[in-house]
């Protein structure tokens, strides 16, 4: 039986950007370029080795998002991913952690799945929960932050991994179907290849709405979130630096700004 494996990607705000707050204290998104958070390009690396090692095998990424991150889906299936599923829905505007597992976890059930393989955190929210929160509500082993990762036996068979913590490394196993995270360490992600940007566009694109995963508008959205952002104050934007021109006195001009600020 063909290995189905199911990478969760995510589409980011270019972290290089000028980001800002909607209204409605939101990210706004049109304002700023987005990208395929790099580091789920860990994770669609260690799909598509999982792939090659099995005998039989298919990999999907998946996100939710807006429409845009289509380019998010576009660049994983270029790395060699097989097929993609996007679910962009106008409710999902504001949803959090909770709504977005939600989203996924259906996604994840209607696709078909294996294994599921997740970034260690997103490059934008940063919390790191979601293959946790997605695995408890797929109802199925987690084996998360792995910095080394394969699977034997194929479909029916375990996924092992290795956690490196501060003081001594895990091995760790657990049975399929399951949920992982990788890590920025678990191995260098390809450069898609001339060819791979070519084939990616002939490749399926499923898109989904929340009707299509009988999700109620009022589970998602602000309106189904559990974390509510209240204020938020935009930082000043960057003043002018201190330019020391060395004049004979470069030296001590620099330890006396060092020495101003408490640095020295
Ligand atoms: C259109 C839209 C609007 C949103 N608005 C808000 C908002 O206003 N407030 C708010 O708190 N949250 C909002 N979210 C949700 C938020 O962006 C995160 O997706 C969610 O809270 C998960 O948190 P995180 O990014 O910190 O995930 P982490 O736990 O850091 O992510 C770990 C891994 O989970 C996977 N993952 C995370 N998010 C996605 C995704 N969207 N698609 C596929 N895989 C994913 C990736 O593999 C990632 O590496 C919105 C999401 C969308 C799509």
């Amino acid at each position: 039986m063909s290995l189905r494996i199911v990478v969760c990607v995510k589409y980011v705000p270019d972290a290089t950007g000028d980001r800002h707050f909607a209204d409605d204290l939101t990210l706004d998104r049109d304002d700023v370029d987005g990208l395929l958070s790099e580091l789920d390009e860990y994770a669609v690396e260690q799909a598509l080795q999982i792939a090659a090692e099995a005998d039989d095998a298919e990999t999907t990424v998946l996100t939710v998002g807006p429409e845009d991150a289509k380019d998010a889906l576009r660049k994983a299936l270029s790395m060699g991913a097989d097929k993609a599923v996007h679910v962009e829905d106008d409710d999902l505007h504001g949803t959090d952690v909770l709504g977005t597992s939600l989203v996924l976890a259906k996604a994840i059930e209607k696709t078909g799945y294996d294994l599921v393989i997740c970034g260690m955190a997103s490059t934008d929210g940063t919390m790191g929960v979601l293959p946790a929160v997605l695995a408890e509500r797929l109802g199925v082993p987690q084996v998360t932050l792995l910095s080394e990762v394969s699977v034997e036996g194929g479909a029916g068979g375990t996924v092992k991994g290795r956690r490196d913590g501060d003081s001594a490394s895990e091995s760790l196993e657990a049975s399929l179907p399951a949920v992982v995270s990788v890590t920025d360490q678990s191995g260098e992600a390809r450069y898609p290849s001339f060819k791979g940007i070519m084939a990616a566009k002939k490749k399926p694109v499923q898109a989904w709405d929340l009707g299509d995963l009988e999700i109620e508008a009022d589970e998602v959205g602000l309106e189904g979130a559990w974390t509510k952002v209240d204020s938020a104050t935009e930082r000043p934007a960057r003043t002018a630096g201190t330019i020391v021109k060395d004049e004979g006195e470069g030296g001590k001009q620099l330890a006396g700004f060092l020495a101003e600020r408490k640095f020295v």
